[in-house]
């Protein structure tokens, strides 16, 4: 069912979106006023929708006439952060979910079956390989995991079974960067489709669709929404990869998203380059100014010209990012006093957030990893990961200084 939305009344027509840059479809894609004549989007908050009369209930039911059902299956304002969002990906369609996780889990219950066979990178969220090993694995999907940069390595491990390719990039909490075009080469080569989570850049400097991704997934709560206030997230593709699987279990699984949640991710669109280029100058700032500091060992950050994949981040991102890592001299001491010596740094392991944030990645995001595996993973007790909010960028180097001084007596 491809429920298209009622018209609402209004006297404005959806812009199109072809016709826009992506900070215009930001503030303006997906917006149908009602006849109120309302500036801002308006919060549909009702979990159902009345029909004129029996025939008509008939007639949607049956697919015969567009217009809402049940919140479950379409909202009006959760389809504006939808169409907005499919708009600045530069695709077709976008299903909300209520989180991040329930994207990639619908994309995965639409798009694959018992027997199936996915290729992930193995620098992904913690989460999302605990849903491949211990959920998708349990219905018979099985998931190889290989480094993000070794092509060979990925093409090696697609077999005869294999649907998806999985990645992220950057990566958290290393931020290496994989060559999207390549993988996708490689994912259409042996008639797979690649799945890129694009959480970290979010379109506003990042389109994986430009570079041949078929599916975009992502989790709003971060960057989307960047005030840290609602869980949620959407699965982005053309119609035909969307239209009936995905959107079939989001219709009969349910993982669908809140209006509220929708208007408030809504808001966030509308700010987020902006926001993106402000979290980008903060996280350059502070790569630049740690790795001058005594005590700090090695700095991860795209911007940094000693990147490994510097020039590659510069061809396919517009900016780089919000997110830093470093790694101090003297270990999980270290790193724990400093990040418990910070005054302004949020102690949590969430990010894309206003406030900035900072965690210990291996005694949190990538505890259940074995000492081996973390070692493998780069994930040193040294770590630490920040994510750059908006406060003064002197505020943020001063508070880890004093911190920093501290941590290393
Ligand atoms: C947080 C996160 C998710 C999961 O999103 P939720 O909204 O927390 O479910 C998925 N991928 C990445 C890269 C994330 O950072």
């Amino acid at each position: 069912m491809l429920a298209e939305g009622a018209d609402l009344g209004g006297d404005m027509a959806k812009i199109d979106p072809g016709k826009y840059g992506v900070n215009t479809l930001a503030v303006r894609a997906g917006q149908q006023r009602t006849e109120q004549g309302e500036n801002s989007e308006p919060l549909f908050l009702t979990s159902s929708f009345v029909f004129k009369d029996a025939a008509q209930a008939a007639a949607r039911f049956a697919d015969e006439e567009p217009g809402n059902i049940y919140s479950r299956f379409t909202n009006p304002t959760v389809r504006i952060f939808e169409e907005r969002l499919a708009a600045m990906e530069g695709t077709e369609r976008c299903i909300a979910t209520s989180s991040g996780m329930s994207a990639i889990l619908s994309t995965c219950l639409g798009l694959l079956k018992a027997g199936d066979h996915v290729v992930s990178s193995r620098s992904i969220f913690g989460t999302t390989v605990n849903l491949f090993n211990n959920v998708l694995s349990r219905f018979g999907i099985e998931t190889s995991f290989v480094p993000i940069d070794d092509y060979a390595a990925w093409d090696a491990a697609v077999t005869n079974k294999t649907r998806l390719l999985f990645l992220e990039t950057p990566s958290n909490p290393l931020t290496e960067i994989a060559d999207i075009q390549r993988l996708a080469d490689i994912a259409h080569q042996r008639g797979c489709l690649l799945v890129v989570d694009n959480c970290f850049c979010t379109p506003a400097l990042q389109q994986p669709f430009q570079f041949g991704a078929d599916i975009v997934i992502h989790s709003a709560t971060k960057y989307l929404d960047g005030q840290g206030r609602c869980i949620g997230g959407g699965v982005l593709g053309s119609e035909e990869l969307l239209g009936e699987g995905i959107f079939g279990i989001l219709k009969n699984g349910g993982p669908s998203m809140s209006p509220f949640n929708a208007w408030v991710f809504l808001k966030g669109l509308e700010t987020l380059s902006l926001r993106m280029q402000a979290h980008s100058r903060n996280a350059a700032e502070l790569a630049g100014w740690l790795r001058a500091q005594r005590g700090i060992e090695r700095v991860y950050y795209p911007g940094l010209a000693g990147h490994p994949q510097h020039e590659l981040a510069k061809r396919q991102q517009k900016d780089f990012g919000g997110i830093v890592s470093f790694v101090v001299a003297g270990g999980k001491k270290t790193a724990w006093r400093l990040i418990d010596h910070t005054e302004l740094f949020s102690i949590t392991a969430n990010l894309g957030d206003s406030k900035s944030t900072i965690t210990h990645p291996a005694t949190t995001t990538h505890f259940r990893l074995t000492d081996e595996e973390q070692r493998q993973a780069g994930i040193s007790p040294g770590l630490v990961r920040l994510s750059a909010g908006h406060e003064d960028i002197s505020d943020l180097k001063n508070d880890l200084r004093s911190a920093l001084l501290i941590a290393l007596n």
